[in-house]
């Protein structure tokens, strides 16, 4: 100590005692390769080197020495030391990295001396990972160098400049807590380092340069060794497989090139020291794609990318573990294909990249240009960054480190990768921390790719083998993963619940078309008749039509417990984090193969996390408006109030569980066990007859086409309970199920309805008595001792009230259910009592259950009891036909048919402007026509929807199973349904599309519909002849009051101050077909087809009308008389028309079976069947006339004066 302090006999105190520590710490912390006096002489004199000549010989005492672990244990954030800086020069350095990117703070000056010995390689453990290594006494820490030397290795060094990251992310151990970047040159401390870099004694005078090595690689002799020198043209990556780490290097002579594979541990850091050729910076429009207009690009076309090389600065880290970085703020860079761990790309990193593969929009959840690193290509950093870059929480996730294991596993394209690294975010963001866990993101992701591919590879088939590392590195030319690539696959995008609802609410409105919502003759239709027209209307997408590319949802299927104003309580709903769908389910058969829908009833969808690909979404929109006429329809003003409901259609069979429920995971377990069961049994019967490899074929098919049972990922939360609580069960059969209705249960209030609560019921049969268990059953497999029935089971009616009320879609007449009270061992919740659970409303006769709230209910898979549970059945179902034709005594009818048109009633209450939303859909009164899936066969279903939360589904084109309808006659005997309070619509079937047009009407023979009439059918096709013209009646009318218009309303009392008018017109024909004759109604437009008139002469026949009004005229004899004027030129002119042959004339027409009422008539008798019910029947022959039906069903609407209304559109004429 006092030899080396003598050194500096001249230095002030400070200094001196500066230097007493500096000479302790070598003494102590360094190992002594040399005396540690000269040891800390050499350091002095490069720290006065390191400092700089301008301030030679002065110490810099603000520094203090550091070891490795002192850095790591107490440097818990990014730091930088240099020193040779003075204030200003730092100042400025802080400033010119600042500048690169703004929104980063540069990294903080630490004042700490670090001096250590370079090791190479190997690290404590003895892994060879090949990164550098500083060591002290105290540990040893990772490096990264810019342009490394191996005259450095093993020296002691002084380090003048370097920065020092941390990382702290978890689930890491103590070796990798942190990494120096060494930014200068190194300063070794001893003198005697000039030992030739060569490691492994090769002696360059035997060496063989590399085309001669080449040749004799051609020509293989066993056992030659050779020595290569060469120039080095490309290293690859350190690989490490299965704990054999190695890299591959080229050498090349003139246009030769030769791969060296480098295995051998002791060599593995020569990777470090290689120096690569220079590079060629990418002309910039090349990469400025971004800069083009979006293309919708065809899915799955094939591109070739480019290898180029590259250099810039590192912008911004998307995702540490799966290797996404920006850089230059606009290219993607990513390391995934090169999955190796790296140090020093943080934002304002200087890279040079070569070899990097340049794929142009691989997927659009990407930046357009990106820069894909595979074997071949290296990486490098010129410059350290200056910034001090917080590790975010999105660009750090660890689970991310899954990914490119993923990549690895499921052989992914670069297409898909990126949009597995997508969708593992939006994951996360959508669904964690609620239903599933942060580590859990990326198997998730997995998955959801996984279903993504195999819908694709139904399309089409997938290419690509395995990765092959040694072709990648080696094989000229070059091939890789990333040589090719498939643009846009998968090509569809992942949308969240609350997207998916904002995207079908502004196509609700941007798709809507006034005037396509008014039937054939809506130019004709009064306000009155006009505003109902429009009053709701529906339309219909699929997910997977969507522009640019096709729609897919995640989200979990769940029951909500409360009512929102989106999602009734009684619908299935799927929810993520940022919104709650509703969904209108159905499911197919298990039983047949006919994949017929029907209604869903399996609890064991509740809580599973789904992919849903095919979807339909629904948008039903509600209008009220006060439009004068059709020409008004472009004024928006005239619209009062608007109202949306949007939900989405799906059938369960179609969708992809990505993380089970508990009850589905048993349910798959269950329908598994049950198949091999019947298959052991087939396979005996087989084996009896013949001996082949049939069976074990067979029974591979049916393991390959079961759905793959996947353990659960998400958060069991909502209706699942935790197993291992006691409880009580019941196993009960449904036999009918009433409708959801507001009812009054003398028990609180909720909703709008004041006094009134939401409530089902229905009526059950107990299999057997109610079970204690110590653990939830859930939906296992029903025990013999639930079905041992001891007493005579009666029936039991199952009350659902408020929120139990959402077990009412899965609810179904003839399946099974386990009722579980939870949290108790008492058996006699579960008994039905015979108290009136209602408050006096009525009584009920069997037994009442009332279902609380925190009970839950499960479906079983019918079992198979012996002796039959029962000698009861649900109500049988009935087609429309059958409905039709069934005896007039049926009161209460179930039927199954398909809504082919939907139409809102108008209000007769007279109520005033309602404004809010739910209103708006409260009070409804709709009329359906419901076809049979067959037949042409239709019939007019009356729904009062003011008891009852609005239904979802109702729409044309899905098929409903209407339960608990009243059959009704109306007075020419035509049957028609409406509904009552215990009524129930269920959806059993969805279609895709509105345009499942009712199939075309029967063709019916007038004498045959004459003597049937309604029994027959209400619309047909008729082929006959025009006989002549008995009536015409051209009118302009008063838009609102309905009276003759001329220059204005000619209503006086109370005079009508309307000033706009339609013009109207009614028609009516003989029409004979050979076996009867018809009187037929033609209204506009089809009279001016009946009259065979072209537009511009039927336009001027309505211009010459404007001051008169209107002209009636009838036939009297041979020719047309009017009833006021008789020397009209217009009228000789209609005569004259009349009589020609262009309207006597042979014509196809569809008509619609109608009494002789007028329209408005017509309208009020609708909604009379609705109101006030029957209406009595008048006797005798007027019995076949009093049928009544709106114009508005048909495009246009005609009256049979003597037997039939009829109807005719214009594409019907022949
Ligand atoms: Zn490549
Ligand atoms: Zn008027």
């Amino acid at each position: 100590m006092e030899s080396f302090l003598s050194h500096f006999n001249q230095r002030s105190d400070v200094e001196r005692e500066w230097l007493r520590q500096l000479f302790a710490f070598v003494r102590d912390k360094l190992c002594p390769v040399l005396g540690t006096g000269a040891l800390a002489l050499s350091l002095v004199q490069r720290i006065e080197v390191a400092v700089g000549s301008s301030r030679a010989r002065c110490l810099p005492l603000s520094y203090r020495l550091v070891t490795i672990s002192e850095l790591v244990t107490r440097q818990q954030t990014p730091c930088c030391s240099n020193l040779s800086w003075s204030t200003n020069e730092h100042r400025e350095w802080v400033r010119e990295a600042e500048q690169a990117l703004p929104n980063l703070r540069a990294l903080p000056r630490a004042n700490l001396l670090l001096i250590g010995c370079l090791s190479g390689g190997c690290g404590v453990g003895g892994s060879c990972d090949g990164f550098w290594r500083v060591e002290d006494v105290s540990g040893s820490l990772t490096s990264e160098m810019l342009s490394p030397s191996p005259l450095w290795l093993g020296q002691p060094l002084l380090f003048p400049f370097w920065n020092y990251i941390p990382q702290t992310a978890p689930g890491q151990d103590h070796e990798d807590s942190g990494y120096l970047e060494l930014v200068g040159c190194p300063l070794p401390l001893t003198s005697d380092s000039e030992v030739a870099f060569n490691p492994a004694g090769v002696n360059r005078r035997s060496a063989v340069g590399v085309k001669v090595a080449a040749g004799l690689l051609k020509h293989r002799v066993k056992g030659l060794r050779v020595k290569v020198y060469g120039e080095v043209c490309a290293v690859c990556p350190l690989l490490d497989i299965a704990g054999n780490s190695f890299f591959c290097l080229f050498l090349r002579e003139e246009q030769q090139t030769l791969p060296i594979l480098v295995t051998e541990p002791s060599c593995l850091w020569w990777r470090l020291s290689e120096e690569s050729g220079c590079v060629s910076a990418l002309p910039d429009r090349q990469l400025e794609g971004a800069d083009e207009t979006e293309r919708v690009v065809p899915p799955h076309t094939t591109k070739h990318s480019r290898v180029i090389s590259y250099k810039g600065m590192l912008t911004s880290v998307r995702s540490t573990g799966a290797g996404l970085y920006v850089i230059d703020g606009k290219i993607g860079l990513c390391l995934a294909y090169q999955p190796i761990q790296r140090h020093g790309l943080r934002p304002g990193a200087e890279i040079e990249l070569h070899d990097v593969h340049f794929l142009y929009r691989p997927s659009h959840t990407s930046l357009p240009s990106m820069l894909c690193m595979c074997l071949r290509s290296s990486l490098r950093i010129t410059s350290f960054s200056r910034l001090g870059s917080e590790v975010s929480s999105t660009s750090n996730v660890p689970s991310d480190a899954l990914l490119p294991q993923l990549l690895l596993e499921m052989n992914l394209g670069m297409s898909q990768y990126l949009w597995l690294c997508y969708c593992c975010t939006a994951l996360r963001d959508r669904l964690v921390p609620r239903w599933v866990r942060g580590e859990r993101v990326c198997v998730l992701a997995g998955r959801l790719l996984e279903c993504v591919l195999t819908w694709e590879e139904e399309e089409e088939e997938r290419g690509g083998a395995g990765r092959d590392i040694y072709r990648e590195m080696l094989q000229e030319p070059h091939h890789c993963p990333l040589t090719e690539y498939r643009v846009g696959s998968p090509g569809c995008q992942y949308v969240s619940v609350s997207d998916c609802i904002s995207t079908m609410e502004s196509e609700c409105w941007d798709s809507l078309s006034l005037s396509s919502l008014l039937p054939a003759s809506g130019s004709s239709l009064t306000q009155a008749e006009l505003n109902p027209a429009l009053a709701w209307s529906v339309s219909l997408s699929l997910g997977q039509d969507k522009l640019p590319r096709p729609l897919l949802l995640v989200g979990v299927l769940d029951l909500p417990r409360t009512h929102t104003p989106v999602s009734g309580p009684h619908t299935l709903c799927l929810r993520d984090q940022t919104g709650i769908l509703t969904c209108v389910a159905v499911e197919t058969s298990d039983d047949d193969d006919s994949g017929r829908q029907r209604a869903i009833s399996n609890t064991a969808w509740i809580g599973c996390l789904v992919c849903v690909r095919r979807f339909t979404m629904v948008m039903e929109r509600f209008l009220q408006s006060e439009f004068p006429s059709y020409r008004h329809l472009d004024q928006d003003n005239y619209i009062t109030h608007r109202h949306s409901r949007v939900y989405v259609q799906l059938c369960l069979n179609d969708l992809q569980i990505l993380s089970p429920s508990a009850s589905m995971t048993h349910l798959i377990r269950e329908k598994k066990r049950r198949r091999e069961e019947e298959e052991e049994d087939d396979q005996m019967e087989v084996q009896e007859e013949e001996e082949g490899g049939s069976v074990k074929r067979a029974r591979q098919e049916v393991q390959e086409n079961e759905p793959r049972l996947k353990p659960p990922v998400a958060i069991v939360t909502g209706s699942s309970l935790p197993g291992e609580l006691p409880c009580v069960s019941l196993v009960i059969r449904v036999l009918r199920k009433e409708g959801v209705a507001w009812r009054n249960e003398g028990t609180g209030c909720e909703g709008g309805r004041a006094g009134l609560s939401l409530c089902f019921s229905v009526k059950a049969e107990p299999i057997g008595q109610v079970q204690k268990w110590a653990w939830n059953p859930r939906n296992s497999v029903l025990q013999e001792r639930e079905t041992d029935r001891k007493t005579d089971s009666t029936t039991v009616e199952v009350l659902f009230l408020r929120s139990s009320v959402r077990w009412f879609n899965l609810i179904q007449p003839g399946s099974f259910y386990r009722l579980i009270a939870p949290n108790t061992q008492d058996s006699s919740v579960l008994i039905g009592c015979l108290v009136a659970v209602k408050s006096g409303v009525e009584l009920h006769a069997t037994p009442s259950l009332l279902v609380q709230s925190d009970w839950t209910i499960h479906t079983l898979i019918p079992p198979l009891l012996n002796p039959p549970y029962s000698q009861m059945t649900p109500p049988p179902v009935m087609s429309v036909g059958e409905v039709l034709n069934c005896s007039r005594d049926v009161e209460l009818v179930s039927f199954y048919g398909v809504i082919s048109q939907r139409i809102t009633l108008p209000d007769q209450s007279g109520t005033p402007e309602t404004t809010q939303n739910t209103d708006v859909e409260a009070g409804l009164s709709v009329r359906l026509t419901v076809c049979s899936e067959t037949k042409g066969r239709s019939l007019q279903v009356y729904l009062d929807l003011s008891h009852t939360p609005y239904p979802p589904g109702i729409v044309p084109g899905n098929a409903v199973l209407f339960s608990g309808f009243q059959r009704r006659l109306s007075r020419v005997g035509g049957v028609y349904c409406r509904s009552l309070l215990v009524s129930c619509l269920t959806v059993s079937a969805v279609g895709t599309t509105i345009l499942s047009r009712d199939p075309p009407p029967p063709v019916v023979l007038l004498g045959v519909w004459a003597m049937r009439g309604a029994e027959q059918c209400l619309v047909g096709r008729v082929k006959g002849h025009v006989v002549c013209v008995l009536y015409l009646q051209l009118q302009w009318t008063c838009s609102l009051c309905g009276s003759i218009y001329t220059q204005r309303c000619t209503r006086s009392h109370p005079p009508c101050g309307s000033t706009s008018s339609v013009f109207q017109a009614v028609a009516k024909a003989v029409i004979e077909d050979g076996s009867g004759e018809a009187h037929v109604w033609f209204s506009c437009p089809v009279v001016s087809c009946l009259l065979g008139l072209t537009t511009p002469q039927w336009e001027g026949l309505q211009r010459s009308l404007r001051t008169k009004g209107h002209l009636r005229v009838y036939t009297r004899g041979r020719s047309l008389v009017s009833d006021t004027v008789s020397d009209d030129p217009l009228l000789q002119y209609l005569s004259c028309v009349c009589n020609s042959i262009a309207v006597c004339r042979p014509l196809t027409l569809t008509c619609t079976l109608q009494t002789r009422s007028h329209t408005p008539a017509a309208r009020r008798e609708d909604s009379a069947q609705l109101k006030r019910g029957e209406k009595r029947k008048r006797r005798g022959s007027a019995d076949l006339l009093t049928h009544g039906l709106t114009q508005d069903t048909a495009p246009s609407a005609l009256f049979l004066h003597f037997l039939f209304c009829l109807s005719s559109s214009p594409r019907g004429k022949g």
